[in-house]
């Protein structure tokens, strides 16, 4: 569907007939994705970072984060265990740690390859050689969001960091043929709506495959301690018209929706999205991966989180994904 930045900005402001917008997402997302949700399990393997991004837990600059690194072998055995709970995606996330360098990560990817699964990286910006290296052991997908397309508030936000960078990093990643998966974050300082409508014409732009859309919740250890936060709101409306912008893609409830109302990731699978990504770490490891407090489920076992989330997306009569989910062009 096309929409212009005008038709944009007036939904994403029209908090009274919300609820249509939902609705007409909804129908949308069935019409184009079917009833199947998609459930992505999810490994956050090391939470060291050489950035430093203001709104971030585990930007390089906490040093209150208790910074963990899984070994090889400890990655394997995680994915191992989530693909013997069902999953048929895993996704590796980190900060940008580059211990984790190319040998390494092509060993991690082709040994998780052989469990027969779709594997995503989001493990940030790197070179050209290293996500050629990635695709060509198995890599299928990588997810990096771009935050926000205001240039300005980008490099405010992400001292040191480039958008130019990160923009060619996803024109080289669907170059090089992985599911692009990119995003936004809503209700970051100084964002304006206008802002958030060029958000949604550029990943329609670019094309991407999967978009992430979630709230910004300020963490306490950060510079950003005492903003406001994004609300569930606004984020849900943010994801709803993504739908109707981009039928056919991977939309999923994140996580951050979840921290701010119980039942956040319903009422966002209630208005356009079709994948949930289950935290699949053990133990110790759950609770440290603190991009922003207050994340669901860090205090339970892989195998409960996704049989509660089974629970919830079976009560709103939608089924679970058999498949890898990859999009359906
Ligand atoms: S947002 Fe990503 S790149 Fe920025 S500090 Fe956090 S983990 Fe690092």
């Amino acid at each position: 569907m096309s929409l212009t930045k005008d038709e944009i900005i007036a939904l994403l402001k029209d908090e009274t007939h919300q609820q249509d917008l939902f609705d007409k997402a909804d129908k949308v997302r069935r019409q184009y994705v079917g009833d199947e949700v998609h459930l992505r399990g999810l490994i956050e393997f090391s939470n060291i970072c050489r950035n430093n991004c203001l709104y971030c837990g585990i930007r390089r600059g906490n040093a209150k984060a208790v910074r963990y690194r899984m070994s090889e072998d400890e990655v394997i055995e995680t994915a191992r265990r989530a693909v013997n709970l069902g999953f048929k995606t895993i996704v590796m996330q980190s900060g940008e740690d580059m211990y984790y360098d190319t040998s390494r990560m092509c060993r991690i990817i082709e040994a998780i390859k052989k469990f027969d699964v779709a594997i995503t990286l989001s493990i940030g910006g790197r070179t050209y050689e290293e996500y050629k290296a990635f695709r060509a052991a198995g890599a299928d997908r990588y997810l990096m969001r771009i935050e926000t397309t205001d240039k300005a508030l980008y490099h405010k936000l992400d001292p040191k960091m480039s958008w130019q960078h990160r923009y060619e990093c996803l024109l080289t990643i669907k170059e090089l043929g992985y599911e692009l998966g990119s995003g936004i974050m809503v209700g970051l300082p100084e964002q304006s709506i206008e802002s958030i409508a060029e958000d949604l014409l550029f990943l329609k732009e670019i094309g991407v495959d999967m978009a992430g859309i979630g709230p910004f919740i300020p963490h306490p250890q950060t510079p950003l301690a005492k903003e406001k936060g994004g609300t569930l709101n606004l984020s849900l409306r943010t994801m709803a018209i993504m739908r109707l912008l981009l039928p056919d893609i991977n939309i999923p409830a994140t996580t951050a929706m979840e921290s701010l109302a119980p039942n956040g990731r319903i009422q966002a699978l209630k208005a356009g999205a079709n994948v949930v990504m289950p935290n699949v770490n053990e133990g110790e490891y759950r609770k440290l991966y603190e991009l922003y407090p207050n994340k669901d489920c860090t205090q339970t076992a892989p195998a409960h989180t996704k049989s509660a989330v089974v629970q919830k997306i079976l009560s709103i009569n939608r089924t679970i994904g058999t498949g890898y989910g990859s999009h359906r062009k």
